[in-house]
């Protein structure tokens, strides 16, 4: 058993960690930083939705952690299991401890199977498949699909890239288009929000797409079984009786809407495309650094413009592990990280004022069939926040190509060359 003592310990070489690593170095290269994460593998998680429809390549998703860590900062290669902010101490999985000055957690979030039951036995096999699990395996499942019930869900918990659920549906109605599979397909959508995507500009374009493709929206339907035998997915409908009419919406006048006395649906699939249950680590959950109640419980607590921990100052957070009332996604990470560098070293250099520059930008980048794509680009309270100099050559609340080549090329380009190298 060892114990180590870094000025600067970062939590998760994830999108965040990396991010805030390279720019804490490009502004101070002496800072002594360790980022602390077991993973071998870093992951360009957002071409997992293109990687499902069978239009990237997974092993361009992936990178040795080793390649992406930045020059100058120690690698911890381990799991955190507690950790202790009153102590500026950390335990790790080994036995081994860790002390800092200053810290920063970004560990993502883990998969809750358990919330949904029969969810743990079946993911990954029976046509149960998840572009946030295995997307290769999503690609299969769609290639294997010869008509029926194509049912896309998502948990009613926060999730990562809040978009997703619904991008892989819109490139498999296309896919099922593309290979004569339109007439034999039933697409259903059932979710637990109320509205397809909260900002409504956006909103507006995506029913379009939804009155496309044919497909069922099922609103305020929360997923809560799954019966692998008998190829069933449960949900509770979680509206009030009064509002159960506007839990359904197709264009198809031959499907019935629900019964009002309905409170639990069962919907057969051949196959099903879902995000799993979503929460922070258990050693967050279970640290002084998480809401101990409240409808942000077990998420951090960090000020939503500076994204200073709300009770410990040498304490920062960001990425999805973050209690910020916006979509977790990379693109928010790209926001918050300068944020984060700037306010960082304004408390090392014991600076009164910090920055409360993160407004909740974050950004969803919808495709919505092969070659199509609507970008949307958001603050906090759903409103709009398009990028203006891409705003002077597209209108992106409308599905256009250039913005596709942007998802495929792009994103991909920027992600790996630039934002890990704390240059964008
Ligand atoms: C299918 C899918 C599609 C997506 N599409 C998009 C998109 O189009 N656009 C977009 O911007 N975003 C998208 N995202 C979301 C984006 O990938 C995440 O929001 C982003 O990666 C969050 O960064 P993070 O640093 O918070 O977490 P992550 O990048 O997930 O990194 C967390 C890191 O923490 C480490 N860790 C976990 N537990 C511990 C521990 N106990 N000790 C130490 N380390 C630990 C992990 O190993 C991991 O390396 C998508 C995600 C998925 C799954």
């Amino acid at each position: 058993m060892s114990l180590t003592h870094h000025q600067i310990v970062i939590i998760g070489a994830g999108t965040g960690g990396v991010t805030v690593a390279a720019q804490l170095k490009l502004k101070d290269k002496h800072l002594d930083i360790a980022l602390i994460d077991p993973a071998d593998t870093h992951y360009y998680q957002a071409a997992w939705t293109l990687v499902g429809a069978g239009t990237f390549d997974f092993n361009k998703t992936a990178r040795p952690m080793a390649s992406v860590i930045p020059k100058g900062v120690h690698w911890i290669k381990e799991a955190v299991s507690s950790l202790d902010p009153d102590k500026n101490f950390i335990q790790l999985a080994s036995g081994d401890q860790v002390e800092y000055d200053y810290l920063i957690v970004s560990p993502g979030v883990i998969y809750d199977y358990d919330q949904v039951e029969g969810l743990r036995e079946t993911m990954n096999k029976n046509n149960v498949c998840s572009n946030y699990v295995d997307s290769k395996y999503t690609w299969e499942v769609l290639q294997k699909f010869k008509g029926g019930n194509a049912v896309f869900t998502q948990a009613a918990t926060p999730i990562k890239c809040g978009g997703a659920p619904q991008k892989i549906m819109y490139l498999a109605a296309d896919y099922f288009r593309k290979h004569g599979l339109s007439d034999k397909a039933n697409i259903t959508f059932p979710m637990p929000g109320s509205v397809i995507f909260g900002v409504p500009e956006f909103a507006k374009t995506l029913m379009k797409v939804v009155d496309r493709y044919g497909i069922e929206l099922r609103f305020f339907h929360k997923l809560t079984k799954i019966d692998a035998e008998k190829r069933q997915v449960h949900f509770k409908i979680t509206a009030e009786t009064s509002m159960i009419a506007g839990c359904f919406y197709a264009l198809n006048p031959a499907i019935k809407d629900l019964d009002p006395s309905e409170t639990d649906v069962i919907l057969e699939f051949d196959m099903l495309h879902l995000a799993p249950p979503q929460t922070a680590p258990r050693f967050i959950q279970e640290s002084k650094l998480a809401y101990a109640d409240g409808p942000n419980k077990g998420w951090v607590n960090v000020n939503i413009n500076t994204l200073q921990h709300n009770q410990y100052s040498n304490v920062f957070g960001l990425g999805d592990v973050a209690a910020l009332p916006t979509a977790k996604t990379g693109a928010a990470v790209r926001k918050q990280a300068p944020v984060v560098v700037e306010n960082l070293l304004h408390v090392m250099h014991q600076e009164a004022e910090l920055n409360p520059g993160y407004h909740g930008y974050s950004s969803c980048p919808l495709v919505t069939g092969y070659g199509k794509m609507v970008l949307a680009e958001f603050k906090y309270d759903n409103v709009r926040d398009s990028d203006k100099m891409i705003s002077t050559f597209v209108d992106t609340t409308q599905e256009s190509y250039s913005m596709w080549l942007l998802k495929k090329y792009g994103l991909p380009f920027m992600y790996w060359n630039l934002m890990l190298r704390g240059k964008a």
